[in-house]
């Protein structure tokens, strides 16, 4: 057995899939509403420093990085350590690390299917309403910006549905553990140099 096999049952990772199909038509269709697309960007949103906060996409991105031969896996291990201790450098000075995800190869994601949330939900404009009632907005990218140049008639992507059922997956998956697990804040190199999370 894989070593995180044990966490995620078959059941559990088809709906961590379907969750992160829905993202990415959601994303489609505002994409193709604001006639916006990625094609052709000088830019490579896999430079971006995120922190990702769920043990769900943690082991679901485990999930796919098991399925790569050997090579492949130690390859990508080696570029995430490198990544690790560039980005700790950069915080330490004070700067917000600009690197690119050890993920990437030559421009494109080698886990395109278990890419994390904000991968696939980055670059349209959205909106999210937290629980607490508070509406938060996200512009979307430079480009998309520059592209929509302050029109506003077509409605951002609605974060909140996908961020109320990735909270669902996190509470089965951690079941009586969500009182004592560790809260997760890593970006995807620390996911990868820390390996699959033990709980
Ligand atoms: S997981 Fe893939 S899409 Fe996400 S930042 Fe890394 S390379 Fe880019």
């Amino acid at each position: 057995m894989k070593k995180n096999e044990h966490l995620l049952r078959p059941e559990f990772t088809k709906q961590v899939a379907e969750l992160y199909h829905d993202m990415e038509a959601a994303y489609d269709q505002t994409a193709k509403a604001l006639d916006f697309s990625c094609s052709g960007c000088p830019d490579n949103c896999c430079d971006s420093y995120f922190l990702h906060h769920t043990y769900t996409e943690w082991a679901y991105l485990w999930h796919g990085l098991e399925r790569l031969e050997d090579s492949q896996l130690k390859n990508i291990t080696a570029k995430a350590t490198k990544y690790v201790i560039e980005s700790e450098a950069a915080l330490a000075r004070g700067e917000r690390p600009i690197i690119i995800c050890p993920l990437n190869e030559d421009g494109l994601c080698s886990l395109y299917s278990y890419r994390l949330m904000i991968c696939r939900l980055h670059g349209v404009p959205a909106a999210f309403v937290r629980p607490d009632g508070r509406k938060l907005d996200f512009p979307g990218c430079f480009r998309c910006q520059e592209h929509i140049s302050g029109d506003n008639s077509v409605a951002p992507m609605d974060r909140t549905n996908f961020f109320r059922r990735l909270v669902e997956l996190e509470l089965k998956l951690l079941g009586q553990r969500r009182m004592t697990a560790p809260k997760v804040k890593l970006t995807i190199a620390q996911m990868i140099v820390k390996g699959p999370p033990e709980l």
